[in-house]
């Protein structure tokens, strides 16, 4: 399918490894020219050669932490107006209730609900004036169930959700598209941290922890990067305009509900 965005730019943040580098790597594909982002410049660059090379698109690299006013300053500027939005960022570690402070949650929603909000606000407007935008935020399988041990998740990413859930329907008339993409398991360095803090916990082999994980999920696996870069560059495409404010879950099966 011709996804119809060839030409267009993208922004696509945290995203010289899992799954923005495949929400990256389908948007190039799709002919889109992109600014990556993240922390460490050596993966990125390497991430952004890899694109080049494979699909031919301008890809400029911002090495910036997103989370912090700085950061995202430097990424703005080298960014200027883009066509669609794809916001990531590292998710905050596992715990217990009992553990959390308040720089704890600080951090949470500096990195999971005010950054992609703050980008929101910064690129929005050119998507309005030109008449067409699409925005991603990767969130997460919590939101629609909860996990226990990630609590700062599950707090900064449903005041996100909270947040699209109206400003997607404010700006949609202007042919600009605000979505969820929600990441159930898939296979990246963060699954394997899970992983190993499983194997930890419960004194288990770290391919035991992913055996059971795996097996837990309806299709026996858990996802790839480039599946859900899939998912998102057709978020991203002329055929989504329709899709307004949704949280669309990618878990192979596992939230287990009739509708
Ligand atoms: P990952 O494999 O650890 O990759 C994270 C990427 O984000 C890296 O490129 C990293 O590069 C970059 N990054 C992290 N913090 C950053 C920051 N402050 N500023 C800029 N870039 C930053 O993680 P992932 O599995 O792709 O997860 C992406 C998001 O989806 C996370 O929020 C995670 O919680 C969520 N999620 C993942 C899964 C899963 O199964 N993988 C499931 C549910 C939700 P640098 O370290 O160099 O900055």
């Amino acid at each position: 399918m011709d996804l119809g965005i060839s030409g267009k730019r993208a922004l696509v943040c945290a995203s010289s490894k899992g799954l923005g580098r495949g929400c990256a790597f389908a948007l190039a594909e799709a002919g889109v020219d992109l600014i990556l982002n993240a922390r460490g410049a050596e993966a990125l660059e390497q991430t952004a050669q890899e694109i080049r090379d494979a699909h031919g698109v301008s890809v400029t690299t911002v090495a910036a932490d997103i989370t912090t006013d700085e950061g995202r300053a430097k990424v703005l500027e080298a960014t200027g107006a883009v066509d669609i939005l794809v916001n990531n960022a590292g998710g905050p570690p596992p715990g217990f209730w009992s553990d959390w402070e308040r720089d704890d949650f600080i951090k949470a929603l500096d990195a999971n609900m005010l950054a992609p909000i703050a980008l929101m606000k910064a690129l929005l407007p050119g998507m309005i004036d030109k008449g067409w935008g699409r925005v991603v935020n990767i969130t997460s399988a919590s939101v629609r169930s909860p996990i226990a041990q990630l609590g700062l998740s599950n707090s900064a990413r449903a005041g996100l959700t909270g947040y699209v859930a109206g400003t997607s329907r404010q700006v949609a008339k202007h042919g600009v598209t605000i979505n969820n993409l929600l990441p159930g398991l898939h296979q990246t360095d963060r699954a394997v941290s899970l992983a190993q803090a499983t194997a930890d916990r419960e004194g288990i082999t770290l391919d035991e922890a992913a055996a059971a994980r795996d097996a837990a999920n309806p299709t026996g696996r858990i996802g790839t990067a480039s599946e859900f870069g899939a998912t998102c560059a057709f978020m991203c495409s002329v055929h989504a305009g329709f899709m307004v404010g949704q949280n669309v879950l990618l878990d192979g099966g596992a939230f287990n509900s009739t509708v």
